[in-house]
């Protein structure tokens, strides 16, 4: 039997995103562009691994030995993939899911979670998050990640408006923040972020999320991110964009997130500027 170890010795290195279905992701695009642009072209090479969810947990466990060190993890396994692993970051335990995971030498695997650290650093960069007031929308894994890198980086209040209510109750119950149907109007709030997936499809309305996220509304805020990308520039954006707000796109948190875990697997500064030209920002 080949050890991970002897996989290491001989063969490329092997990266990938695990997900089902997973044929849309760019993360391939991305990842390639960036270790071609860190001189790791020849070395290393990173692919879509679409598998189901009955078949993820040992299909991962095999990929060590194939030479695999790591893979990032997507719909609809990030919680499973936090469960199979012997070590999780402090975020990614408090998030419960991880898009990261690490093959180590010894043939333990290490999960973390760079959605929130990506979210973090991008809703950073256009407006200070320490002391604002922030409303999510949403409630799973890219809202809990919202929620955790907001509330870690010294947000004020973190309200949390989900479809349904029983899920932002329970995300604010084990992570912190205000479960909310309406703004409570007590402070002004500085960043919405839309942490669902509408917008995902082509003829998704705002007329699904709550007033308080129209477009008439969205002047009252000073950053809009919107987690969701697709081919063209989502509803909320758009209205955004009309409405004069300083704005976070999916894209560019797909590649900050990339671009984290770049890192963890090669241990190598990521290209940024070849990611985000990679993925068409
Ligand atoms: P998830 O765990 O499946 O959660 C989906 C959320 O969307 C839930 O809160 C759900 O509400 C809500 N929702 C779905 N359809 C809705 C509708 N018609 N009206 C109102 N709410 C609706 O998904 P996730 O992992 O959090 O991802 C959410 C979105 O973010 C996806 O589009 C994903 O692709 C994107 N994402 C992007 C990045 C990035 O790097 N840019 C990273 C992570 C996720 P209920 O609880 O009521 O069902």
């Amino acid at each position: 039997m080949t050890t991970p170890g002897e996989a290491r010795a001989t063969a490329i290195a092997r990266l990938g995103v695990v997900g089902w279905p997973v044929a849309h992701s760019r993360s391939p695009a991305i990842q390639n562009a960036a270790l071609r642009a860190a001189g790791l072209g020849d070395g290393w090479r990173y692919q879509l691994l679409p598998v189901p969810p009955e078949l993820f947990e040992e299909t991962v466990r095999a990929l060590p030995g194939l030479g695999f060190r790591g893979v990032n993890v997507t719909l609809p396994h990030k919680a499973a993939a936090l469960a199979l692993a012997s070590s999780a970051t402090e975020r990614t335990s408090a998030i419960g899911a991880a898009n990261t995971l690490l093959f180590k030498d010894d043939g333990a695997i290490h999960a973390d979670n760079t959605d929130a650290p990506a979210f973090a650093n991008a809703l950073a960069a256009i407006m200070p998050i320490p002391g604002c007031n922030a409303l999510v929308l949403g409630a799973g894994g890219a809202a809990r990640a919202a929620v955790w890198a907001l509330l870690n980086a010294g947000a004020g209040e973190v309200y949390v408006w989900n479809r349904t209510l029983a899920r932002a109750q329970q995300l604010c119950a084990e992570m912190g923040g205000t479960p909310v149907e309406q703004i409570p109007f007590v402070s002004p709030i500085d960043v919405i972020t839309n942490a669902t997936s509408i917008g995902l499809h082509e003829g998704d309305s705002l007329r699904d999320l709550p007033p308080f996220a129209q477009p008439d509304q969205l002047s009252n805020y000073r950053a809009v991110v919107d987690f969701v990308y697709t081919d063209r520039e989502t509803p909320l954006l758009e209205a955004a964009r009309h409405a004069g707000v300083p704005t976070v796109d999916g894209l560019e948190l797909l590649v900050g997130q990339g671009a984290l875990a770049f890192e963890l697997f090669t241990g190598v500064t990521a290209p940024l500027a070849v990611m985000r030209s990679a993925v068409g920002w």
